[in-house]
Order: structure tokens, then C-alpha cells, then sequence
């Protein structure tokens, strides 16, 4: 190989090695995280912990309520929680580890053939408190973007619901009934964004305290088109609710935390 070349081949290694060091879809050290550290355990149950100190001011309080879309006449409603159920209550990080060994992204498919195992374990701290609540008559009430169609929908009869409800029951929360899980797709207009299943249910319920692992489990309109710094922006508007109001358990896999970011990703990498 004369010098030509052999520069040649050395900047396009230079160039591969760099791009896979900086490879947007390396969830290897966020699911190694999640899965062995005690520090990932710890900001679950610091979490769900926390917001059982504060469910009684909550309940106490009737003028208090966790949602943005609840507007007139809820002082007087049944309290209820609004939990959020992937990386929130259960705890999907065996798909993820399949993806990582397996080099490919999150599907559809693959998904819904993890969603029909069951298998899915607890996040900690999350059963403990969702029977702490029912103690207390606290209506839990959970909104997911697992999916449900039903018919007249796109893909009517695809429904992960009664899969999820029996995974909740092996983990320890039993007895769901199918009206208290909302999947995406189940209604009409009951899209990814959950701010439709929020206003459905503050008709019903003064929603007390919200926990999810992403901002839109929390937030209308912050899962595209928008930028770091104006979801940055909202945290800190909002900073009197977490820890209080809203419960956000860590997810460094996938949420939209990283689907908002442009190509390349590395353009967010802040270095001195
Ligand atoms: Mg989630």
C-alpha cells in the first residue's frame, strides 16, 4: 500500500472510530446504569418516597391539583394519581439490553413481542406506593403509550392492554381495571401527546400528583419541535411542582429527551 492510500485508509478509520464513538444510539452506559446501579435504584425510590410524604397535604388540600389541564370545578372530584407505566412502574430494560446486543433500534415488532412476555419487572419503589395510595383510596389511574386500537382505528384489535394489566399484576399490582389504563390509540384523539387523557380524566378526578419518566408525561406540546433550552425553560417554570406535584424518575435510554435532538447529536456535547 503506497502513502496515498495508506492515508487514505487511516482518515477513513479516523472518521469511522470517531463516529461510533459519538454514535447516537449507544445505550450501552445508560442501560448498564439502569440495570446495576444502586444510584439508578435510589432516584426511583427517592422519588416515590418523596411523594409519599406529600400525599396527604395533597389529599388535605382541595384547591391542589397536579394538572395543567384541570381548570374549573375539581375541588369537589375524587383525588386521583396519574402514573405514566414504561420506566415508571415497570421496568423495560431487558428490550433495551436485546437492542444494545443485538445492534438494532427499538421497533414495533420486537416490542410488542416483549410487551406479550410479561416479563417486565417493577421500577423500585413504584408497588410499594401504588398500594400505599389504594390504603388511602386514592384512585391510580395510568396513562401509556402502549398501544390500543379498537375498532374503526388504524390497526383496530392491536391491544397491549390486557397484557400490561396482567404484567402489573405479576409485579404486584393487581386487580387494574382496563378503564384505568389509557393506551394510546384507545379513543379517539388519544395520540402520543397525553394532554387529551389528562383533560379526560380531570373531568372526573382532581388529578393530585403526576409521575412519569418523561416531560410529556407531566407537559403539553414538549416532545417535538421544540429545543433543549426551551424544555430547560418549562423545568425551571415549572420548579415548585417536582417533588411536590410532579415525580420524575430517570431514563436515559430513550424518551423524548433525545427524539427532540437534531442530527448530529454531537452538536449538543458541550466541551471546553
Ligand atoms: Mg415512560
Amino acid at each position: 500500500m503506497n502513502n496515498f492510500y495508506r492515508s487514505i485508509f487511516a482518515g477513513v478509520f479516523l472518521l469511522l472510530s470517531a463516529g461510533s464513538a459519538l454514535a447516537d444510539n449507544n445505550n450501552f452506559n445508560s442501560l448498564l446504569w439502569m440495570q446495576s446501579s444502586a444510584e439508578y435504584k435510589a432516584n426511583t425510590i427517592q422519588a416515590y418516597n418523596t411523594a409519599l410524604r406529600n400525599i396527604d397535604a395533597a389529599l388535605g388540600n382541595r384547591k391542589w391539583t397536579a394538572a395543567k389541564e384541570q381548570i374549573a370545578h375539581y375541588s369537589s372530584l375524587p383525588p386521583a394519581i396519574v402514573m405514566d407505566i414504561d420506566e415508571t412502574v415497570l421496568d423495560n430494560s431487558p428490550y433495551m439490553g436485546k437492542v444494545v446486543f443485538e445492534g438494532g433500534e427499538w421497533n414495533a415488532v420486537t416490542w410488542n413481542e416483549w410487551v406479550a412476555l410479561q416479563s417486565a419487572t417493577a421500577v423500585p419503589g413504584a408497588v410499594e406506593f401504588i398500594k400505599a395510595m389504594r390504603d388511602k383510596n386514592v384512585k391510580v389511574i395510568f396513562i401509556s403509550n402502549r398501544e390500543c386500537r379498537k375498532a374503526g382505528n388504524p390497526a383496530s384489535g392491536f391491544c397491549q392492554e390486557a397484557g400490561t394489566i396482567a404484567n402489573l399484576a405479576k409485579v404486584g399490582v393487581a386487580g387494574v381495571l382496563p378503564e384505568d389504563v389509557l393506551l394510546l390509540g384507545e379513543e379517539e384523539g388519544w395520540t402520543s401527546e397525553k394532554k387529551s387523557r389528562r383533560e379526560y380524566i380531570s373531568k372526573k378526578y382532581r388529578i393530585v400528583m403526576l409521575f412519569g419518566d418523561d416531560l410529556g408525561d407531566f407537559l403539553p406540546d414538549v416532545k417535538s419541535n421544540i429545543t433543549p433550552q426551551e424544555r430547560d425553560r418549562l423545568v425551571s417554570e415549572n420548579k415548585n411542582n417536582w417533588g411536590k406535584k410532579w415525580f420524575m424518575l430517570p431514563n436515559p435510554t430513550y424518551g423524548s429527551w433525545i427524539n427532540i435532538l437534531h442530527d448530529p447529536k454531537s452538536q449538543y456535547i458541550m466541551k471546553y
